[in-house]
């Protein structure tokens, strides 16, 4: 609201009026601001960036039906549901500026860089099979532990460390796109770097170019070893022309990829595959503040026999120490010890350390964002939040008509695709027709094209980068459906490519048609019923599981038979109205058209969502 000097306005209460804790009404949102939060914020500092007074947010956070203090930390659906009620619109921030200190809003700013420090690179080995990216991450390990640890014995964490000309360097130990993607898909990215392993005497393969399409999607430079160069029919210029082929274009041939032929069996090439490494890194002025509390993913998790539950972390910002209470997917602790990868403990870990560490509930998933949080209680809060929650809201559909609506509303100008077809004939040809119905407005961009069936590798993939599926002449892979499901994936599937390209045309012209689908949100059981007048009654229910919201539809069943289906007309905890319960909450429910509730009856919750 800009403000005019001089003309009188009538005071309204926008966001000054927020700041002396008026109680702010929806009809006041300031829809211009968006929020920027991080997956878990301090109750205070939520408040302190939307110029709230504190009460007011644990106010509304009470119901919603979570108890929270000015100091407790809650998780990012918790806070976007306060701040949504309080008139903002609200951004996740992105996991690699994850951070729990709590400072919403100023990840990426100048100011909240001040403290940046540089910090090492993070390398991940990618490349066809038997290509030699095991032989390679145990060469690199061999010949360049780190100087004091020399002795040490090496301990297979899931990550490591070495040092090259005074220069730390982090590799993850688990080779290959498929679990650099599926870590992608949950959200994490860890890698800076791809070294992309091409076999000298083998050439560019087909999961090469898996692995250069996968690179590409997350967007990270990605330089070239041409292995097993000893071997007698190694053809380095070979590869190149292949690579060529693919985009990737070397540097003796006009291009801007770094190849380097090494083998990893003799140990050539690999000190100039490390040189070359620091050298893209230090374009990239990787960097993190030490100081704030420890943020960063998951890389790898196991239960060990005698030390129970144990997680290597990668920690992207911050310093993890020993001590520090912290949640990790949906477990949570206090670290009693952290080992490096040479199997020695270690007190502290800065940012780009890979470290295991004991003292987790319960094993988390790799992939999971993990962060340090004020006490073990705020970490147990955390994690208890998240599970009552079930499945949160928002895990929006990737599907041709929820693209195809963004498309309309301005909100996206391509569509992101992953395709397969039976044929490489069949690739050149939906390509070209794709190309003739993209415009300068919208295009369609495909992140992977190649012969085959649909697999997990393509809808994780796809998951990454929200993009849609589309098969040409082939069908998909048993397990690759179920995680399409499972993602919220569309997987379109076509014979005519007249279809395919008439489909994809309404798209990118905003004109496919929304698809509803329903989305279940809990469940609850009717416990009491009250009478209010005559006809008015409430049901007084517990939510059994999910949540219900007040924009839910619900479906009333008694034993098996469904009594009626229709929206909410009040949904309360005590006397106040609220817009969601959560697991184990009770709450007073009204709806239209249906009032004869009894004990006993069951209430689905659901909505509908465009996918
Ligand atoms: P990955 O599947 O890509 O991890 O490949 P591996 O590292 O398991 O290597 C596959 C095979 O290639 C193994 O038998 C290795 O010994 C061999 N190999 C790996 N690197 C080299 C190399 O530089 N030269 C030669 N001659 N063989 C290699």
């Amino acid at each position: 609201m800009a403000r005019r000097p001089g003309g009188y306005r009538p005071r309204r209460r926008g966001r000054k009026g927020r700041a002396s804790g008026a109680p702010t009404a929806v009809a006041e949102r300031p829809t211009d601001q968006v929020l920027e939060l991080p997956a878990a914020i301090v109750v205070g500092t939520l408040a302190e960036a939307m110029k709230a007074d504190p009460v007011e947010v644990i106010k509304q956070l009470m119901r919603v039906g979570i108890m929270a203090t000015v100091n407790n930390v809650i998780d990012f659906e918790t806070a976007a549901t306060a701040a949504t009620t309080m008139g903002y619109r609200v951004r996740r921030r992105d996991a690699g500026e994850a951070d729990a200190d709590g400072s919403a809003g100023d990840a990426g700013t100048e100011e909240s860089r001040e403290n940046y420090q540089p910090r090492p690179p993070v390398a991940t080995i990618l490349g066809h099979v038997d290509h030699g990216k095991t032989t390679l991450l145990d060469a690199i390990r061999e010949t360049n532990v780190v100087g004091q640890e020399v002795g040490g014995i090496t301990q297979h964490i899931g990550a490591y460390q070495v040092e090259y000309s005074d220069h730390p360097i982090t590799f993850l130990d688990t080779p290959g796109h498929e679990a650099f993607t599926a870590m992608r898909a949950r959200g994490a990215q860890a890698t800076d770097v791809a070294i992309l392993v091409v076999a000298a005497d083998d050439g560019v393969m087909p999961q090469t170019r898996e692995a250069i399409d996968h690179a590409k999607a997350a967007g990270v430079p990605i330089i070239v070893a041409v292995n097993k160069m000893d071997m007698p029919d190694a053809d380095p210029e070979r590869v190149k022309r292949q690579l060529t082929e693919h985009g990737l274009v070397a540097e003796d041939w006009g291009g801007d990829i770094i190849v380097v032929p090494v083998s990893a069996k003799t140990g050539t090439g690999i000190d100039d595959l490390l040189q070359n490494l620091l050298v893209t890194s230090e374009v990239l002025e990787l960097a993190a503040d030490p100081d704030r509390p420890a943020a960063g993913v998951v890389i790898e998790a196991r239960l060990d026999k005698s030390r129970g539950p144990m997680a290597t972390v990668l920690v992207q910002q911050g310093t993890l120490r020993v001590g520090d209470s912290l949640v990790a997917g949906d477990s949570w602790g206090r670290i009693k010890a952290m080992l490096n990868d040479a199997g020695r403990r270690v007190r502290e870990a800065p940012p780009a350390t890979p470290v295991a560490i004991l003292g987790l509930s319960q094993l988390p998933e790799a992939g999971d964002p993990f962060m340090a949080v004020q006490d073990e209680r705020d970490a147990k809060a955390l994690v208890e939040a998240r599970r009552r929650r079930n499945e949160p809201l928002g895990s929006a559909a990737v599907s041709l008509e929820a693209a195809s609506s963004r498309i309309q509303s301005g909100e996206a100008k391509d569509l992101r695709i992953v395709l397969k077809c039976d044929v490489q004939g069949s690739i050149d040809a939906v390509k070209s027709v794709l190309a003739s119905v993209s415009s300068e407005q919208t295009q369609v961009q495909i992140l992977h094209a190649a012969a085959g069936t649909i697999t997990d590798g393509d809808i994780l993939l796809a998951t990454a980068s929200q993009a849609v599926v589309v098969g040409f002449n082939t069908r998909v892979e048993p397990g690759a459906r179920a995680l399409a499901e499972q993602h919220h994936i569309q997987v379109r599937l076509y014979d005519i490519i007249y279809q395919l390209s008439e489909d994809i045309e309404r798209a990118l012209h905003g004109m496919l048609e929304p698809v509803e689908r329903e989305v279940a949100d809990g469940r609850a059981i009717v416990r009491a019923i009250f009478s209010i007048g005559r006809r008015v009654k409430i049901a007084g229910c517990q939510v059994t599981d999910g949540r219900i919201l007040r924009a839910s539809h619900l479906r009333v069943r008694r034993n098996d038979e469904l009594l009626h289906t229709g929206p909410i007309t009040s949904l309360k905890r005590f006397k106040d109205d609220v817009r969601e319960v959560g697991t184990g909450f009770e709450c007073g429910i009204a709806m239209e058209g249906f009032a004869d509730f009894l004990e006993d009856d069951t209430l689905e919750a659901f909505h509908m969502e465009i996918g």
